[in-house]
């Protein structure tokens, strides 16, 4: 094990283990291309026990008192905190990202927890009036032991959401987490399980990702499935889950459009879309990630936009100054030449980048692509990539039909400087979450989440607990 790396395993009601079976898979530093750990994967012998663990476990803190429940919670966020320089380390050297964005995801993250945590408390049901001799209310309870599926782009910010949201409604879990990049998951884990939760509450395996999911949601104890992923994946899983008459959270794909309008500022619009394109080297499900250039605004846009690429420091994201990292995997790498080539050869322009950057590791450079034809497999496939197709329209209503003409609904993008135009983006878009004039982020307070095949489901805000309770009418005569 490399001596920063983190000490990575299974957690099963309360305990550490490498699991029954001895099998592993070597986890990889996109940056270098060197083995950082042999990660232990769970048989289904292992993924019994933290299911009974979980059912164990529900049942414990179910029945905490919710204020005892927060304060747990909150001292896990000041912990987790207080570690973020050591655990952003961890997953710059398992993911890539650069340092400062890992570090701001365990920052963010630990907001998002204190977050969940408060709203849970207000998580109030309601007492209807009815008739003299009879109560009539309305109780919001834990929906009980969640399977959680997540993926290696946001090895920290991904398996909270589910974490915070289960823990705060008074749930247990199972999650398993990337085996690629398991390091931030163990560190989260260990975080929780410092402050207090008790054992069986947060239970954390990784394995043969098909092999697990299918036995967690067909497990009858588990009574919530919640995914971030690709969307065939997602299809699959949420199949499962319906087969089983189980609800699912569904976080999917999206192939954000970014339509410029003529009244915009084309040097700011570039200068943010740049800023969110490349974050986590495009590997992000909200990334911009197909521009829309109104032809008046054009010219200002792309000049700015490939000034902002040029301005990009690619490299080890450890190293200081960099601000784009490698790939998470080589199957990005894979991805992004065969999304270069195909449009290139329908006669798009490659105006930067556009090739794997000859150095170890997973490096692709920053890449901008002009004269994309719709038909190109870029403007239809999420790339999840540090790829920019940029294209021009003239026309409104013609922005919007390319924007909304995918089966994708995730994130949108518009930039102009008229209320008007404004409202018509906002009313136009088909998406689950819209930026007008910069490129947002999630944040605590509010949900993200799909409309179309991005999914279902909400993450963050009130909408994001309540995937994890069940509502309770009660209706009580008084004897
Ligand atoms: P993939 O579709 O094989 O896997 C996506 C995620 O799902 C991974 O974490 C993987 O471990 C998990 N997974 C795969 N099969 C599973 C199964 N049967 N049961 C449970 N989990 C399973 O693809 P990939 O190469 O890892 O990622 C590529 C694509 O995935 C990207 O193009 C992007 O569209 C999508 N993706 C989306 C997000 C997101 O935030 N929505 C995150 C990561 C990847």
């Amino acid at each position: 094990m490399t001596e920063q790396y983190a000490h990575v395993g299974l957690f099963i009601d309360g305990e550490w283990t490498r699991g029954s079976g001895g099998r592993t898979v070597p986890v990889i530093d996109p940056a270098t291309e060197k083995v950082l750990a042999e990660l232990p994967l769970a048989t289904i012998a292992d993924l019994d026990r933290a299911v009974e663990a979980a059912v164990a476990g529900f049942a414990v803190w179910r029945a905490t008192p919710i204020a005892r429940r927060a304060a747990i919670l909150h001292d896990a966020a000041d912990r987790l905190a207080a570690k973020a320089d050591r655990i952003a380390r961890i997953m710059t050297l398992e993911q890539g990202k650069p340092f400062a964005e890992a570090r701001g995801e365990i920052v963010r993250i630990a907001g998002t927890l204190r977050w969940d945590a408060d709203d849970a408390r207000r998580a109030y049901g309601r007492i209807i009036p009815s008739a003299g001799d009879t109560v009539l209310s309305v109780r919001k309870e834990p929906i009980g032991p969640v399977a959680a599926f997540t993926p290696w782009n946001f090895p920290g910010g991904s398996p909270m959401r589910k974490i915070a949201a289960a823990l705060s409604a008074g749930c247990s879990i199972v999650v398993k987490a990337s085996e690629e990049t398991p390091g931030t998951a163990c560190e989260l884990v260990r975080t929780f399980d410092e402050a207090g939760v008790p054992k069986g509450v947060l239970n954390l395996v990784f394995g043969d990702p098909a092999e697990v999911s299918e036995h967690l949601i067909a497990s009858p104890a588990i009574r919530l499935i919640a995914f971030t992923g690709s969307i065939p994946v997602g299809k699959l899983l949420a199949g499962k889950a319906g087969a089983e008459m189980k609800p699912s959270l569904m976080e999917l794909g999206g192939h954000a459009p970014v339509i410029v309008c003529a009244d915009a500022d084309p040097a700011q619009a570039a200068r943010k879309a740049v800023a969110a394109k490349f974050a986590n080297a495009g590997q992000v499900c909200t990334s911009p990630s197909r521009f829309l250039v109104h032809d008046s605004v054009y010219d200002a846009f792309l000049a700015s936009f490939v000034a902002a690429t040029d301005a990009l420091v690619v490299g080890n994201g450890l190293d200081e100054g960099v601000t784009m990292g490698p790939l998470a995997n080589p199957r990005r790498l894979k991805a992004m030449e065969e999304l270069v080539t195909d449009a290139v050869s329908r006669g798009a322009s490659l105006v930067r980048g556009g090739e794997r950057i000859d150095r170890p590791g997973f490096f692709f450079a920053p890449t901008v692509l002009t004269g994309v034809p719709l038909d190109a497999l870029v403007m239809n496939e999420e790339p999840f990539g540090p790829v920019a197709p940029i294209v021009r329209f003239t026309d409104l209503a013609d922005a919007l039909a390319i924007a909304n003409s995918l089966p994708y609904g995730l994130a949108a993008y518009g930039f102009t400087r008229s209320s008007k135009t404004a409202e018509r983006l906002i009313a136009g878009f088909e998406a689950g979450i819209l930026s007008l004039n910069h490129c947002g982020g999630s944040v605590h307070e509010a949900p993200s989440g799909g409309v179309k095949s991005s999914g279902f489901g909400r993450e963050g805000g009130p909408e994001g607990l309540e995937g994890y309770l069940v509502t309770k009418r009660v209706s009580h005569l008084l004897v």
